[in-house]
């Protein structure tokens, strides 16, 4: 099985499309255009984001929507949360020495924080945020952490992830907890497909 598990993190170890779609609304706001609801955030959404602002704002400048992103994010009045089964899972891989490492296009200063109030920091062994197009970074991190292709797989819960596994020549693990649903991943081939973080758990013990 398994010695080393990269982890995407939105969707994957947390939710935090409620927060996401409220700072993607402020953004959309900001530049006169109408909000979107959950459903058509989720189908509209995807990685790397600059396509999907391009599509929704063309020709703004990505950089100039960060603060305004940040800041609404901060003061969404739905919060971030851990996934069922996400802290359970990286106990089980340090109990087990399993090697984790987050690949994830998170923030930065929104993971820290993140990850610090859910007491996890301390899983990963190294982190790769603020990632935007996560193929250009699976193959540096394989080598620079000399992982076997072989015995690594990626768990995410969008199609960039599934085709950042493939891209890596690394196994994938596709769960139906965050942002694209269940049909649209199987579609791209994952290695494994689960709803949750449990169907991996088992998988792995
Ligand atoms: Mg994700």
């Amino acid at each position: 099985m398994y010695q080393n598990l990269l982890f995407d993190w939105s969707g994957t170890l947390v939710d935090d499309l409620p927060p996401t779609l409220y700072a993607t609304n402020a953004v959309l706001a900001e530049h006169g255009v109408p909000s979107m609801d959950r459903e058509e955030f989720r189908n509209r959404f995807r990685l790397p984001y600059p396509e999907f602002y391009e599509e929704v704002l063309p020709g703004v400048p990505i950089h100039s929507l960060e603060d305004t992103f940040r800041s609404a994010f901060r003061d969404s009045p739905e919060q971030v949360t851990i996934l069922p089964h996400a802290v359970e899972m990286l106990e089980w891989c340090a109990e087990n020495e399993i090697r984790t490492f987050l690949l994830s296009s998170v923030d930065i200063g929104l993971f820290n924080q993140q990850a610090e109030k859910f007491g996890v920091l301390h899983y990963f062994e190294e982190i790769y945020a603020a990632v935007v197009d996560k193929r250009q970074q699976i193959g540096p991190l394989l080598e620079t952490h000399s992982l076997k292709k072989e015995e690594t797989a990626f768990v995410g819960d969008m199609e960039h992830d599934i085709a950042t596994a493939h891209y890596g020549g690394v196994d994938s693990v596709a769960l139906g907890t965050g942002y694209d649903p269940l049909e649209r991943l199987k579609k791209v081939d994952p290695t494994h497909l689960f709803d949750d973080l449990r169907g991996l758990l088992e998988l792995l013990k």
